[in-house]
């Protein structure tokens, strides 16, 4: 297949580009470089840099490449700064996705798959989430993501546009090669704040928040590996061209983890002190999110294979541990 990846020069696309390449599939990857990096694209991959809300340059792709699907990994997903900019991100997130399916549907090409996440339940009622729970974001990162998910329903029912819509829950993790990695600019992830305090780039992790209502006090989440990810979205793709039909799909490990229990994890593995302070909660957090992946291992055939926080902060480290300042191109 021909596989047009937007967004494939940041994390998660990046490992997916590899994954794809990998296996056989052509792929043209469409990035601002705004927060990704020439470096992470696989040199296999056609790269044209450009801005998804640019309608021309977005239909250009289509135009010079026949390409058979999308991947859309382009957005912003700092929920915090969202709070504070919530039309930056409707306007890069909801906006992008638009021009994106216009251009699409303009070039007559029918299938994408689409970089949705946890922050779309909001508080959940039930733990662990189902696909059919409440969707109630309590922050406009998510609130943009959902709006992305409701332009994917009627763009299936107007056009005839088949889309898989992929909820992550927390991707974490490194291509074992060690060749890319997440490098986030500025990085919020908790496992890369641990494993740079591990490598001395920084001098402590703080711990945002430890009175939650939860075991040890802190946050609680589900840790994905994210050649896991790529692997999901592969196979959605070929669920796509099995069935033709849109569907909806949680991924993640389905175990969470304390704030807590990762970092002593991740001094287990580095075997490096880690110096950690406790700061107030940080707002938007839901104390707990734990994902059942069920619909995605019944109908995608889809099965992570790093199981536990150790396998994945394992391969972080390798990458965070030999490239402690990232790509070092910002
Ligand atoms: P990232 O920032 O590393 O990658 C996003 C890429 O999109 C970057 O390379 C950026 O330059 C590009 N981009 C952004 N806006 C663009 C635009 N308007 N036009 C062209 N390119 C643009 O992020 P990531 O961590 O790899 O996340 C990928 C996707 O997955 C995002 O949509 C994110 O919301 C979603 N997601 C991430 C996580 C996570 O834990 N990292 C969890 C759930 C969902
Ligand atoms: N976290 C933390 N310190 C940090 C970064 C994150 O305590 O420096 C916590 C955060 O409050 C959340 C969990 O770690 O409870 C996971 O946060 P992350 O930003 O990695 O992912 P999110 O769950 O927000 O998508």
């Amino acid at each position: 297949m021909k596989v047009l990846v937007c967004g494939g020069a940041g994390y998660i696309g990046s490992h997916t580009v590899y994954e794809l390449i990998e296996r056989g599939h052509d792929v043209v990857v469409f990035d601002s470089l705004v927060k990704g990096h020439k470096a992470a694209v696989h040199k296999d991959a056609k790269l044209y840099i450009g801005d998804l809300r640019d309608r021309e340059a977005i239909y250009r792709v289509f135009k010079e490449n026949n390409i058979d699907a999308v991947i859309d990994f382009a957005a912003f997903s700092l929920v915090g700064e969202s709070c504070n900019k919530p039309l930056t991100y409707f306007d890069n997130n909801v906006y992008g996705t638009l021009r994106l399916l216009e251009a699409m549907n303009r070039a007559d090409v029918k299938k994408i798959v689409f970089s949705s996440t946890a922050a779309t339940y909001g508080e959940p009622k039930n733990i662990p989430i189902v696909e059919s729970d409440p969707t109630e974001p309590i922050n406009p990162y998510g609130e943009t993501k959902l709006t992305v998910e409701k332009m994917l329903k009627w763009s299936d029912k107007a056009y005839g546009i088949k889309y898989v819509a992929l909820r992550y829950f927390n991707a974490a993790g490194a291509h074992t090669s060690g060749e890319i990695g997440e490098d986030h600019s500025p990085e919020s992830h908790l496992i890369p704040i641990i494993l740079q305090t591990a490598a001395g780039v920084r001098d402590h992790i703080s711990i945002f928040g430890d009175d939650y209502h939860t075991e040890d006090g802190t946050c609680v989440r589900d840790y994905i590996h994210v050649t896991d990810l790529a692997d999901a979205h592969i196979k959605a793709l070929e669920k796509l061209n099995r069935d033709n039909t849109s569907a909806t799909y949680n991924l993640g490990n389905g175990k969470g983890f304390s704030v807590k229990e990762i970092v002593e994890m991740a001094k287990q593995v580095t075997g490096k002190p880690i110096k950690v302070l406790t700061e107030s909660r940080r707002p938007g957090d839901p104390p707990t999110l734990i994902a059942s992946s069920q619909r995605a291992i019944d109908e995608l055939g889809w099965q992570p294979r790093f199981n536990t926080p150790e396998q994945i902060i394992a391969t972080a480290w390798k990458w965070h541990s030999t490239h402690p300042n990232g790509y070092n191109d910002k």
